[in-house]
């Protein structure tokens, strides 16, 4: 293992330069920029190194487009004997710049030991230090057995459909071709992240009847019964969600819990009238809920809930009508820590850091989901530097120190993997 660790410390300049190679291309999302550059960027360089190189346009999937196809990389190296599939899956989607930088977002320059620019952290280091892992092991391990995929893959921070959902729904990022994923996401170098919580989006709509705003009576207005709605939430629903606790190791700690949160509500007249009102009774009111939920609940439960509130409103209250429309649902995912990749992984960040790891889970989803649901594939975490904080931030950046140290971690945990070395789970503790 010491060969294994000194190649990638001999490599920390090339880390480094991939991290910037990757982070100058800005593949911003949305609208899905310079995809096909950065996957072939990726490509030439694997194909360099002996892989099968596939690029995945995504057709169809949501935001492609001859302008902004949806390209994906795939890449594929076959060891000296068949075994298992270890796979490495980086988005290379980074979200808008926004504002606040005090560098140049797409400049990749270093500082101080970190590299700084838009996807530094989130996750295109991540992918670079996959890369280099992957790299060191094969050539300071020329009779490794299995195969080592690594996919750099699209729009995982607008849902990942025409990514890693596209590639699992093909059977690519699936069983039975691949075994174990590691997705290098920032989670901090010393946790394994083993899942996270699931989602539901919807929108509800409250209706009513429009009439002059000077003689109110004669409508029905709906932003007033959407005001219900939020008064019997802030009454029954929130303080029920707070109470909630789960098994699950949520960080931040808050995030052990159940959550509501409401990103929108759009109702009557338009913004923009410059103060030009006309008297109008909105006849309609749309809310967007974000209702994050627990392995402990379902989503028959999480949805009952909702209408369980908006019926008991009907019955009691005069002409208060709705509609509910789902707009997005994922199941929470939670791996098992006697898997194989979590034991993998975590045995690695002890042997390279000393401390144990920690295991967490992630309060709001990554492209897991469409590995576990899509791909039928449970043997996934996610482990990657940066630190999660800094993700989607100003002058967001990634240490040079955590980027070797990860890559060490997947290093080890990809040989120990592939070769066969992880013990069996010790039989489950008594009750
Ligand atoms: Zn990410």
């Amino acid at each position: 293992m010491d060969a294994l660790t000194s190649a990638i410390e001999a490599r920390t300049e090339e880390i480094v330069a991939l991290t910037q190679a990757l982070v100058r291309i800005p593949t911003i999302n949305p609208p899905g920029d310079a995809y096909t550059a950065c996957a072939e960027l990726l490509g030439q360089r694997l194909r360099r190194r002996g892989f099968t190189v596939q690029y995945i346009r995504a057709e169809g999937s949501p935001g492609d487009s001859p302008r902004y196809p949806r390209t994906n990389v795939l890449a594929r190296l076959e060891g000296r004997r068949p075994g298992p599939c270890v796979h490495f899956n980086g988005h290379i989607d980074v979200v808008p710049v926004g504002e606040g930088w005090t560098v140049d977002p797409f400049g990749g320059g270093v500082h101080d030991g970190k590299v700084y620019g838009r996807g530094t952290c989130d996750m295109k280091g991540g992918l670079a230090a996959a890369v280099i892992a992957v790299e060191a092991l094969v050539d300071s391990m020329p009779d490794w057995c299995g195969a080592i995929e690594i996919s750099g893959t699209v729009d995982e921070e607008s849902g990942g459909y025409g990514g890693v959902g596209y590639l699992a729904r093909q059977g690519l990022l699936a069983r039975p071709r691949v075994d174990h994923v590691i997705i290098p996401e920032p989670l901090n170098v010393d946790r394994v992240c083993i899942g996270h919580r699931g989602v539901w989006w919807a929108e509800i709509e409250t209706l009513g009847r429009t009439a002059h705003g000077s003689m109110p009576f004669l409508g029905d207005c709906a932003i007033r019964h959407m005001g219900a709605v939020l008064t019997r939430f802030e009454r029954d629903l929130f303080p029920r969600l707070a109470e909630r606790s789960t098994r699950m190791p949520v960080v931040p700690q808050g995030a052990q819990r159940s959550t509501l949160n409401i990103d929108a509500v759009h109702g009557g007249l338009p913004d923009g009238l410059d103060g030009l009102p006309s008297a109008m009774v909105p006849d309609r009111c749309r809310m967007l809920i974000e209702r994050r939920y627990l392995i402990e609940e379902n989503l028959d439960q999480v949805r009952t809930e909702i209408t369980d509130i908006l019926d008991s409103l009907k019955a009691e209250r005069s002409r208060f009508d709705y509609r509910l429309r789902e707009v997005m649902e994922f199941p929470p995912t939670l791996t098992d820590p006697d898997l194989p990749v979590v034991r993998a992984v975590a045995a690695a960040v002890h042997d390279v850091l000393g401390r144990p790891a920690e295991l967490v889970v992630s309060p709001g989803t990554y492209d897991q989901k469409h590995v576990v649901r899509f791909g039928h594939l449970n043997d996934c975490i996610a482990y990657g530097p940066g630190i999660l904080d800094l993700a989607h931030q100003p002058d967001e950046y990634v240490a040079i120190n955590d980027l070797v140290t990860a890559a060490k971690v997947m290093a080890m945990a990809a040989h120990a993997l592939l070769s066969g070395a992880i013990a069996r789970p010790l039989a489950a503790p008594g009750p």
